[in-house]
């Protein structure tokens, strides 16, 4: 398997006549190596389905190919999702390896392919609602690597009572365990993006509850950080019909009515919805 370097990435765009759209977030990486890196730190192996959001001209979908058994890549230009499989056929022995779908990653309810594994260089304007999109409704992922905007990685990997943790913290870790796995330079994209990236790793965990709790879990996150400075019981007065309300729902959950949202893990949020649920 041949990857794609600056060279070729370049030839290919140029061959399309593609200019790069900002609000597509079409920032392509154009070192091979990265590419490896990327799919040895998501740890795929010949068994995997691996899933790619936004494959662009295909630099870590070649990589991919070498690794997994097989490969789903989801793109929503048209013009990069056409001519994916002819640069598959191009680079690699198995092409048919691959399924391309043109289609909004936000808009995916279910794949045909049950894919374990996610790794993407996700676009940076969406990149929060499609991972969590994802996790939501593809189940079979058990674990992945993404590569987001450096300040959406320290949101997505951060734990309570830091500056980083909030809303996109706080949901993934509903459905995962996610970490920091290392910067990247903005010298292996063309064009260079004005914005720093960096890597974070997910294993998914068995998730605290059923449809019904998440969604009060995710509403009562909502509210807990729609005004980070409120108190709990003042941020979900307008739940439970008043604060005094909710500081007895807060209070019978085991949880200081005077904490703010950033104080709470995971566990605590459900413990505050199973009490509502209950009451
Ligand atoms: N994976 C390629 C790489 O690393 O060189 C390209 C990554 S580029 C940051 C993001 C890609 O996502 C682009 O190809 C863009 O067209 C695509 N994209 C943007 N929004 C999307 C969406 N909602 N669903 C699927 N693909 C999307």
């Amino acid at each position: 398997m041949s990857l794609l370097g600056a060279s070729e990435i370049r030839a290919l765009a140029a061959s399309l006549d593609l200019k790069p759209s900002k609000s597509l977030g079409q920032n392509f990486v154009i070192d091979a190596n990265v590419c490896r890196k990327i799919v040895r730190t998501a740890g795929v192996t010949s068994t995997d389905v691996a899933l790619e959001i936004g494959p662009g001209l295909g630099s870590l979908t070649l990589a991919l190919m070498e690794e997994a058994h097989s490969v789903v890549a989801v793109e929503i230009d048209s013009r990069l999702a056409t001519q994916l499989p002819i640069t598959a056929k191009l680079h690699s022995d198995h092409p048919e390896t691959l399924t391309v779908i043109n289609q909004d990653a936000l808009s995916i309810k279910e794949l045909a392919f049950a894919p374990t594994v996610l790794v993407a260089n996700l676009p940076y304007n969406v990149s929060v609602p499609v991972f969590l999109h994802l996790l939501e409704v593809l189940p079979t992922l058990r674990t992945g690597v993404v590569m987001v905007q450096a300040e959406v990685a320290d949101r997505l990997a951060a734990k309570p009572n830091t500056r980083e943790y909030g809303i996109p913290s706080v949901k993934a870790a509903w459905w995962a365990s996610v970490t920091g796995a290392g910067s990247v330079s903005r010298s292996i994209f063309w064009p260079a993006p004005n914005v720093d990236s960096k890597l974070v790793s997910f294993t998914r965990r068995e998730t605290p509850g059923d449809e019904e709790l998440r969604k009060k879990v995710f509403a009562i996150i909502d509210l807990a950080f729609a005004q980070r400075r409120k108190m709990l019981r003042s941020a979900l007065s307008s739940m439970y019909g008043g604060s005094g309300a909710a500081e007895k729902v807060l209070s019978a959950a085991g949880i200081d009515p005077t904490l703010r949202g950033e104080a709470l893990d995971i566990a605590a949020f459900c413990k505050i919805a199973q009490q509502g649920l209950e009451s």
